[in-house]
């Protein structure tokens, strides 16, 4: 089928893709817990004829169409965020706190999308090969043990020789879509440092060790981390996003704690950068105190497989137009395409979705929207990749 014909059908299922996203967006849920969302997607998969699994990382579920000896995987994840959505929009979020501002909504939408244009394809007998399809629990919240990595636990990737994902990105304009060969997205680590001195009366603080005076110097050097012992040339970021301390005005602090977030796109920084955290702790042994220091790995950097990465380009531009496909930066967000990436060639691609002439309007903030004409485009994407990939491979 060519990529025309793939965007009519696309194009087509607009008023579907539509509903989807809306019905999505008006029951957000967070995390593994998504017993509505689940059920819908397998309802909503049902009725096109194809059997989900459901259960798979929890609560994913996975699908898979036609025959043949090559498979090729698309993936999408489901969750929300724990935010109050301030759009007007009538199709606003009825669960309370609680928004689809990463644009998993429209991931899922355009997923299925995909999943009716593939079997229909597979029906009149013009697919050649076989798509597995994820739709991905708990994307947001790594620290629980992330979606993806529980579906390929349960063996999602057996099989899978490639794998295609894409993210809504409110920077580009509809009808574009970037992506880059290598490293994409950051690898996304926590760190928690506790700085232990000794309580006292306020008023005599040579009688105990005060935690708060110490961490001012501990924060500097965690500062200086970055800018004086990783190599300027790579991206890296060290931010303390929570610090604890004291618990009155006449007291000496007896603890500090604090909480911050590592971002890197190699394992050798990432070493020295907690290597240099660990030094940064024990400034407060110096200074007569004590520390603790533990780091918590998340999401690995997500890196594109290089040639998958120019085959996507190519394609994306014969779908889109030459003009409307861009080498897209690195960003020091995480996302846990990552680990599928890892384990199979994999690209990932973000896909324009802001309307001609409006303003950004960021990921995870509560008056995020998109622009729906994206959604076919993104329907169209996936299954042309998908297609295109079995045609590949099946000539190899
Ligand atoms: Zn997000
Ligand atoms: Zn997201």
């Amino acid at each position: 089928m060519t990529p025309e014909e793939i965007k009519d059908r696309a194009l087509e299922l607009f008023p579907r893709l539509q509903e989807w996203r809306r019905t999505l967006h008006q029951h957000p849920e967070l995390g593994f817990d998504l017993d509505w969302t689940a059920a819908y997607v397998a309802g909503e998969l049902r009725k096109m004829g194809v059997s989900p699994h459901t259960g798979v990382g929890i609560s994913g579920i996975t699908v898979d169409v036609g025959e043949g000896e090559h498979m090729v995987a698309l993936r999408a994840d489901m969750d929300a965020l724990p935010i109050l959505e301030k759009n007007d929009v009538p199709y606003r979020s009825l669960n309370e706190g609680r928004m689809h501002a990463c644009g998993h909504d429209a991931h899922t939408a355009m997923l299925l999308g995909a999943v009716k244009i593939i079997s229909e394809m597979h029906h009149e007998g013009k697919l050649p090969g076989r798509v597995r399809f994820l739709f991905q629990p708990n994307e947001e919240g790594q620290e629980q043990g992330g979606g993806a990595l529980l579906m390929i636990r349960d063996g999602v990737l057996d099989g899978v020789e490639a794998i295609f994902g894409q993210h809504v990105d409110p920077e580009l304009y509809v009808g574009t879509a970037a992506t880059r060969p290598g490293p994409m997205m950051a690898e996304a680590d926590v760190f928690r440092l506790t700085v232990k001195g000794r309580q006292s009366h306020a008023a005599y603080p040579h009688q105990g060790v005060d935690a708060i005076a110490i961490s001012a110097h501990v924060v500097s050097a965690v500062h200086q981390v970055v800018s004086r012992r990783v190599n300027p040339v790579n991206p890296a970021v060290v931010t303390i996003g929570e610090i604890h301390g004291g618990t009155k005005p006449n007291v000496l602090a007896g603890e500090v704690a604090m909480t911050g977030t590592i971002r890197t796109f190699s394992t050798e920084d990432r070493d020295v950068i907690e290597k240099e955290i660990e030094k940064a702790g024990s400034i407060a042994k110096s200074l007569g105190g004590d520390y603790a220091v533990d780091f918590q790995h998340g999401t690995p950097p997500l890196v594109n497989d290089p040639e998958l990465t120019e085959f996507v380009m190519e394609e994306a531009q014969r779908l889109l137009g030459t003009e409307n496909v861009f080498e897209a930066q690195m960003r020091m967000g995480g996302e846990d395409f990552a680990f599928y990436a890892q384990k199979v060639p994999g690209a990932f691609v973000r896909l324009g979705v802001r309307a001609p002439g409006e303003r950004v309007r960021p990921l995870h903030t509560d008056t995020f929207d998109l622009d729906e004409n994206a959604l076919p485009l993104g329907a169209a994407l996936l299954s042309h990749l998908a297609v295109r990939w079995l045609e590949e491979a099946s000539r190899r």
